[in-house]
């Protein structure tokens, strides 16, 4: 492990897309600022489902400029890490992973933050915070009975721990209906359960039809309108729109109805949250909090609507932290990101 230094001109949380593009900007304006990550480098996408392919087009995940060449028209999990990873090293940035920040007390001239390591609790002292922590540490909750059983998991894994199972997933997103159809591809009997009457809108373009077109082959069974009440060992409990209830078969269960950004500790650092979005009231021009010095960047800035930041119009913030304004403005121009929502 690398020894942490003690006091950093800035401390960016959270090695994701976003704290690294942070970092490059940083360091091009001469500021060797530390990163520091609970996982390894780009921990979130390491838990993406092995072997899934980003929806996104590979130059909006490209961070410092730098080029993602991947094998098809997407990239995969795989090419995105390899990226991420290649991206830290040729920008030889300071990133010490397995490293959690725990809180951070204010000082006459930044913060004392507390960094939890293997080897026991550090300290460091900065001028400027950067969080950059996203929210996939952080699954909402079906709040029923049997939620914590073994095999309830709140991110699909890989399609090929299903087959041969019972699998019921719920959600009616993204993640949701791809990871319904590579369970049932697999070999999984697969059954959604969405309280809502229909997938959401925002489900893409590829997915949709493939996904309906399983259901009225009678190859994937959907419940719309109908609400998980309990989970066992060995079935979901569910209730339909007309009062009645059914047991559904169930050796594996997935809760994919989405992630939310550690709003407590964001709270005990002080930062003013919208009592209904749960968003920040930030500087557009800066991503600077009410907490001076306090920076958010990324997706851990986007409230409840965590579909709102993303990799591709996040991947700029270390501009607007560490940059002058214009250049982001250029930056966004560019690249047709979609503005950030900024709490207001
Ligand atoms: C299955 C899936 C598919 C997706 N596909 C796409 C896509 O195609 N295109 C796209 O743009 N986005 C996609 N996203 C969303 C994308 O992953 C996020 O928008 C992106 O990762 C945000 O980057 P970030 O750097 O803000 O946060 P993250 O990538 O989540 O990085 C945050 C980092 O902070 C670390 N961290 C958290 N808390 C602490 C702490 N207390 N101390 C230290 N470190 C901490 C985490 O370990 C993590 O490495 C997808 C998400 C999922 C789940």
């Amino acid at each position: 492990m690398m020894p942490l230094p003690s006091e950093v001109p800035a401390l960016i949380v959270g090695a994701g897309p976003i704290g690294l593009a942070c970092a490059i900007s940083a360091r091009r304006r001469g500021l060797e600022a530390l990163v520091i990550d609970s996982g390894p480098i780009a921990n979130a996408i390491s838990q993406y489902p092995i072997g899934m392919t980003f929806f996104t087009t590979p130059e909006r995940l490209e961070i410092g400029d730098h080029p993602l060449t991947c094998s098809g028209q997407k990239a995969s999990r795989e090419e995105a890490l390899a990226y991420y990873r290649g991206v830290a090293r040729a920008e030889q940035l300071a990133i010490a992973p397995y490293c959690r920040f725990v809180g951070a007390e204010r000082t006459p001239d930044g913060f004392a933050c507390v960094v939890a390591t293997r080897l026991g609790e550090v300290t460091i002292r900065t001028p400027r915070l950067v969080l950059a922590t996203g929210y996939l540490d952080h699954p909402n909750l079906l709040d029923v009975p049997g939620e914590d059983l073994p095999h309830v998991r709140h991110r699909f894994d890989e399609p090929h721990m299903t087959t041969g199972q019972e699998v019921v997933i719920v959600g009616a997103k993204n993640s949701a209906v791809e990871a319904a159809l590579l369970a049932y591809r697999a070999g999984a009997t697969v059954t959604l359960v969405h309280r809502g009457s229909a997938l959401k809108e925002t489900v893409k373009y590829w997915l949709r039809p493939d996904f309906l077109n399983r259901v009225a082959a009678g190859e994937i069974t959907a419940h719309f309108d109908t609400t998980v009440q309990a989970i066992s060992m060995t079935g979901v409990t569910v209730q339909h729109a007309d009062g009645t209830t059914s047991d559904l078969p169930a050796d594996r269960v997935y809760l994919l109805i989405g992630y939310h950004p550690d709003f407590a500790m964001l709270e005990s650092l002080g930062v003013a949250l919208d009592p209904v979005t749960r968003r920040a009231t930030i500087n557009p021009e800066t991503l600077e909090t009410n907490v001076p010095g306090l920076h958010l960047a990324g997706s851990v800035a986007s409230g409840t609507k965590i579909s709102e930041v993303f990799i591709e119009n996040g991947r700029f913030d270390g501009e607007k932290i560490f940059g002058d304004h214009a250049s982001q403005r250029d930056a966004d121009a560019r690249y047709a990101a979609k503005p950030r929502p900024t709490g207001e």
